[in-house]
């Protein structure tokens, strides 16, 4: 089997604790001959500031361009409050995915049914809810130029940052949307403000022109207001939702939280393919580095694993092994087993290492079946 290589940047506060648990699978999947992954792991925000100055060192982004994927804990904490904006843990965060030119962030909203009542909607509105996000990272109102404050000659300051996109930034993310609706139910809503702001007409024009390649996917427009009024009305009309970095942003929190569960979030970053195939990524639960609960074996890992299973679908070719995670940790819920973030009346309460323990034996209860 060909080896794969994988960075593993475990960061900050709980990120070395849920990151152990994927370390944990990934040596289970290597031990049964069902994968061959090699690991190389290096520090990542204030745990490198501490040990190197910087949030992230020259040295870990070229590994990261080396590997098949990078697995990203979390970073950030009160530690770190007094450092300057540019060497804090999440600046190294912001570094490792512009330096990688990570340009699509993919983030799924799935509604578990054992945790539906997690969610603030009515359990029929979000039941079996499965949204993917796709997300514009590296352009748009955050990068634009001009910005900054400027002193008007009347007194008055004027705040000014610029939303700009031109033809290829729409094309590459729109091209990550339709290529994974392909592999779902081959819907995707594509999400701007074309009626009041031209880059919104541009990208409904380029998308419109871009789906003559993939005209086997629907693509329906939506201004990016009514769809943050559609997720919280009718969720399951939607399969990937694409849109630009500034409503991304809002528009994929808002989607998450139709799950209620921080603590299982998944989320992917990528780059573009190269011509040898390769195509930078990295992997990373939505949540922080959980200052409160660090270091207490009281963090939920399946947000972590749920993104190395992502990096197994989308950057290792092991969709099947994927698949075969997601629906033990389904299966795990069913069974009641809980961290405290998702614990409910009736539910048995583990710790971290507890929970990745009864990932892996659900794991191998049903390799044996299937053999
Ligand atoms: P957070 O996501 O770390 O925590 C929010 C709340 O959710 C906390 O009460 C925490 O205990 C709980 N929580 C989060 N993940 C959990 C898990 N896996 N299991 C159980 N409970 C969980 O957000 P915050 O408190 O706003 O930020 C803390 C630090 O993390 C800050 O320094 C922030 O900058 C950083 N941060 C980093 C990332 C990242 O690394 N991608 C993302 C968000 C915040």
């Amino acid at each position: 089997m060909k080896q794969q290589n994988i960075l593993i940047t475990a960061g900050d506060g709980i990120g070395p604790e849920v990151m152990g648990e994927v370390k944990k699978i990934i040596f289970f999947l290597n031990a049964e001959g069902m994968t061959n992954i090699t690991t190389t792991e290096r520090l990542i925000g204030g745990a490198s500031y501490d040990a190197h100055g910087v949030p992230v060192t020259d040295e870990t982004i070229e590994i990261a361009r080396k590997s098949d994927c990078v697995l990203l804990g979390a970073v950030g904490g009160t530690k770190w409050d007094g450092v300057d904006y540019n060497l804090r843990p999440e600046a190294g965060l912001l570094k490792i995915r512009k330096d990688l030119e990570l340009f699509a962030n993919l983030r799924p909203a799935i509604v578990f049914d054992a945790l539906i009542d997690a969610s603030t909607l009515k359990p029929e509105i979000v039941k079996g809810l499965d949204i993917l996000i796709v997300r514009e990272l590296t352009g748009g109102v955050y990068f634009g130029e001009p910005r900054g404050i400027f002193n008007l000659p009347n007194g008055e300051r004027q705040g000014v940052n610029t939303q700009v996109y031109t033809t290829s930034e729409i094309h590459r993310v729109g091209r990550v949307a339709f290529e994974l609706a392909r592999k779902r139910q081959g819907r995707v809503t594509s999400c701007e403000k074309a009626n009041v702001m031209e880059s919104g007409k541009l990208w409904r024009e380029e998308m419109t022109k871009l789906h003559e390649e993939y005209k086997d996917v629907q693509l329906s427009h939506m201004y990016a207001d009514n769809c943050a009024m559609q997720l919280l009305k009718n969720p399951r009309q939607f399969d990937v939702i694409v849109t630009d970095n500034l409503f991304g942003d809002i528009l994929s929190d808002e989607a998450s939280m139709l799950t209620g569960s921080l603590g299982m979030l998944p989320s992917a970053s990528l780059g573009a393919r190269d011509e040898n195939g390769h195509q930078n990524a990295l992997y990373e639960p939505v949540h922080g580095s959980a200052p409160d609960i660090a270091g207490q074996g009281k963090a939920n890992p399946m947000a972590a694993i749920l993104s190395f299973a992502m990096a197994l679908r989308f950057s290792l070719d092991h969709g099947t092994i994927a698949d075969h995670i997601e629906a033990s940790a389904r299966a795990v819920l069913n069974n009641g087993i809980r961290t405290g973030d998702i614990m409910a009346a009736g539910c048995k309460q583990v710790s971290t290492t507890e929970m990745g323990d009864a990932l892996i034996n659900e794991m191998k209860t049903r390799l044996k079946k299937a053999a």
